[in-house]
């Protein structure tokens, strides 16, 4: 029987990624899990993520008896001298982040971590945290440490592995020093401070990275009204080393599971202290706005300024949040197609990451299963999600199959030269004249 000397509790998109790759750098990672379906398929190395890499670390770790599933934390920590939590803390009530997850861990696992245990958070947790999590345990020889995660959903394992920095926080240094020691093969520079700014690290970071796809987002409707092109104001932008070139694509909003349940988390933790955070608060509501704009958009191009989507056929290109992931959680596409729906637009998709059984998807969009199929008969083509293979369709043939030549390309992704050759009308953001 292994001693396995890491524990992590939760096997989602963190969880996985965090035990696969610690366990890929030699450490034994037990992970557990309150889904059983999901410990059994795990168990025989069957990863339902969406992950380069990740199904592959899974079963190295299996094969080498360095990584092992459970159910239930309380069977994952006895041994532990590291536990991790990666539980979800998704948005509660009023916008603050709900820490019901967190708290039955620490409940479940008190009594029994081993002696001089160091309880890490990765989970996105509000600052104070880690200190009530200490008071919830109670236990003078357990260290609670916050080490957030940066890892981008689509690039896990390679950003677990090559992080652009290590943040960990704790009031041991102690406690701080061995979760920091467990990454130092990864030679990533590495910020120890108290537990409250490594909390807010993570905020902080999500938060700006927001405030700048709104601020893109808001240069691209400047953009239209000026007559200029957002591809090239962004591009003159991201030279600058101040700015860089990332985060600078519009869209159709931001969303994922971080975003927007974090923005919503930072404006309560500003509000309980009496701080009047306007300029997080104006990302988040031109955000919203952002959606309701590229349904404008979208009716102007395909209906006309007075027309109405009630029975209009639309085709979308994508679904997920991103490309590179199949997670739907707060997809942004997914909110516009809901908004499409609501004006009565029967929506037909394609993603190449979903299922045509997704049940989730059925009320707001039927899908299908190959691209062209939505192009069959509708009134316009709505790209949401920037899969690169949507670039390489045969655009001829889905000018043929449109009943309306127009295309709304809300990530500026497709190029505008080939659609135009096709005979289609491409309509992107930031670029034409509103009219
Ligand atoms: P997830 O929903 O993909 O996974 C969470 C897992 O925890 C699920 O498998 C769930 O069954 C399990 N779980 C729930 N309660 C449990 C319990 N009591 N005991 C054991 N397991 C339990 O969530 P995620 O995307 O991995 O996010 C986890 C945390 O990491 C969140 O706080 C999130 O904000 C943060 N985070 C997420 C990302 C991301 O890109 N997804 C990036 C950085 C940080």
């Amino acid at each position: 029987m292994y001693r396995y000397d890491i524990a992590v509790i939760g096997t989602g998109y963190v969880g996985l990624t965090t035990g696969a790759c610690l366990s890929s750098l030699g450490h034994r990672v037990l992970c557990a899990d309150v889904d059983a379906r999901k410990v059994e398929q795990l168990s025989r190395g069957e990863v339902r993520i969406l992950e380069p890499g990740l199904a592959e670390l899974v079963r190295e770790g299996l094969a080498a008896g360095r990584l092992g599933f459970v159910l239930g934390a309380a069977n994952a920590v006895r041994d532990a001298d590291v536990v991790f939590l990666c539980v979800p803390t998704p948005m509660g009530e009023g916008g603050a982040a709900d820490l019901a997850a967190v708290e039955s861990v620490v409940e479940e696992v008190r009594d029994l971590l081993p002696p001089g245990c160091v309880l890490v958070n990765k989970s996105t947790v509000p600052v104070g945290t880690a200190e009530r999590v200490a008071e919830l345990i109670g236990r003078p020889d357990v260290s609670v440490v916050s080490n957030p995660e940066f890892l981008r959903e689509g690039s896990a394992v390679h950003d677990f592995l090559n992080p652009d920095r290590i943040v960990v926080g704790a009031q041991s240094p102690a406690a701080a020093e061995r979760v920091a020691a467990l990454y130092a093969r990864l030679g990533a520079p590495t910020v120890l401070t108290d537990a409250a700014s490594a909390e807010l690290v993570k905020y902080a970071a999500n938060c700006f990275l927001a405030t700048k796809l709104s601020y893109v987002n808001a240069m691209a409707e400047l953009c239209e009204r000026v007559g200029a092109n957002i591809g090239d104001v962004t591009e003159g932008m991201g030279y600058d080393r101040r700015i860089g070139q990332a985060f600078l694509q519009p869209g159709p909003g931001w969303g994922g599971s971080c975003l927007p349940k974090d923005t919503q988390a930072l404006l309560q933790v500003a509000e309980s202290v009496g701080f009047d955070f306007t300029l997080l608060r104006a990302t988040t509501d031109s955000n919203a706005r952002q959606r309701e704009r590229m349904v404008d958009k979208i009716a102007h191009a395909c209906v006309g300024p007075h027309g109405s989507l009630r029975g209009v056929r639309l085709g979308l290109l994508g679904l997920t949040f991103k490309a590179g992931t199949n997670d739907l959680r707060d997809s942004p596409a997914l909110a516009v197609a809901t908004l499409l729906r609501e004006q009565g637009a029967e929506l037909v998709a394609y993603d190449p990451a979903l299922s045509v059984h997704q049940a989730e998807l059925t009320e707001v969009v039927r899908l299908l299963d190959e691209p062209y199929a939505v192009a069959e008969g509708a009134a316009g083509l709505v790209l949401l999600t920037e899969w690169p293979e949507f670039r390489a369709l045969d655009w001829g043939r889905m000018a043929n199959l449109l009943a309306g030549r127009v295309v709304v390309d809300t990530r500026n992704h497709l190029d505008p030269d080939v659609l135009s050759r096709a005979g289609l009308s491409w309509h992107g953001l930031g670029n034409q004249p509103v009219v």
